[in-house]
């Protein structure tokens, strides 16, 4: 079964096609337009869908070597994300469903990174139900506990700001260039993460807090820097080192008490921070220490990607058995007991 998968639900405009559960072709077309303004402009981010769309899907097929006649089925995310940006990549996959006569498979981009765990790769072992899955991007962050493909329910989340944006802001008050959270990695690899304190936000049960942290960066930066012009610049290895520190203590301290609560000890990630170096080996660590088992998808499957969107639309056609059924519109029955 060849499924062609779209996501736009921010600033990238993906493609994927599936076999059954296998990648043939993964492309993202991202949007430099947005790095001048510092952070993602809606209005430009729907334009620039519009531009894209057509030759994504275009070299997704051709790079899967599958022909439109041939797809089974068409899947597509239906949100969350920017109203904009997602009607794009909605009535493209609505239109083409309708023309090719199959069915239109509606997604949560949320249950997609978690999903995307499940996609077939050579020599990653996927994990077991249940586990914990710890979603952890620009846009959001959430411990979730995966009970069945279908079935998931939201531990805890942020509050306010998502961790991405943590990394994203404090690289800014840097004056580091957007987005911040990849630098911040490669020179805190190079810095002491103990030459300075940052305090962590007191949030109740798993939920998480990264407004207060923001500021607390800024305050410092302000209170430094008029007493030394050159301090970011001199300092910049030991202060990135020491933002990430805390963030990834923040984000540890949580995962360790929803594995404490629920007594589940497999701990998966997706979006694009699970890149951090800070988070892996504090995941690595933890293996040895507590005895958890982790799970780290490939960095392509973890920050938004099409293929994610395409073992979901795999999993619901499969369960809904929607082999030859003609243009349909699922809403498929599994959604009712997501509570993302
Ligand atoms: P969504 O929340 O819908 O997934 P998004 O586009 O913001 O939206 P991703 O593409 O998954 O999310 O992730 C982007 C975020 O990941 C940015 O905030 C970026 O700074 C952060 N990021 C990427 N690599 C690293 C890294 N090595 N260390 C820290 N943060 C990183
Ligand atoms: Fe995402």
């Amino acid at each position: 079964t060849y499924i062609l998968a779209i996501e736009s639900s921010c600033d990238d405009t993906a493609a994927a096609v599936l076999l059954n559960d296998k990648t043939l072709s993964n492309v993202v077309a991202g949007q430099a337009v947005h790095k001048q303004y510092g952070g993602v402009v809606p209005e430009l981010a729907s334009r620039a869908h519009q531009q894209n769309i057509v030759p994504v899907v275009h070299e997704a097929l051709r790079l899967a070597n599958v022909k439109k006649e041939d797809l089974a089925a068409i899947a597509f995310t239906s949100g969350p994300g920017l109203m904009g940006s997602l009607l794009v990549g909605t009535s493209f996959a609505k239109s083409l469903a309708m023309g090719l006569n199959i069915p239109l498979i509606d997604v949560n981009h949320m249950q997609a990174h978690i999903l995307a765990h499940f996609i077939e790769e050579e020599n990653y072992s996927k994990p077991t139900f249940p586990f914990l899955a710890m979603t952890i991007s620009g846009g959001h962050t959430q411990i979730v506990k995966v009970s069945n493909y279908f079935e998931m329910e939201v531990l805890g989340q942020t509050i306010d700001d998502a961790v991405g944006e943590a990394f994203d802001k404090s690289a800014k008050i840097l004056g580091l260039p957007y987005p911040g959270g990849p630098l911040i990695d490669k020179y805190a690899k190079l810095g002491n993460p103990k030459a300075y304190k940052f305090t962590k936000p007191k949030v109740d049960g798993l939920n998480f807090s990264f407004s207060g942290f923001k500021t607390a960066v800024l305050y410092f930066y302000q209170r430094e820097i008029a007493k030394d012009p050159q301090f970011v610049t001199n300092n910049l290895n030991d202060i990135c080192a020491s933002i990430q520190y805390t963030i990834v203590e923040i984000l540890m301290d949580k995962i360790k008490k929803a594995v404490k609560e629920t007594g589940i000890k497999q701990v998966a990630i997706g979006g694009g921070v699970s890149a951090n170096s800070g988070i892996r080996d504090a995941l690595k660590t933890a293996e040895g220490k507590y005895g958890w088992k982790t799970y780290i998808p490939k960095f392509e499957y973890t920050t938004d990607n099409a293929a994610m969107i395409g073992i979901v639309g795999y999993l619901k056609y499969s369960a809904e058995n929607l082999e030859n059924t003609g243009f349909k519109e699922t809403r498929v029955m599994a959604q009712s007991r997501l509570k993302l």
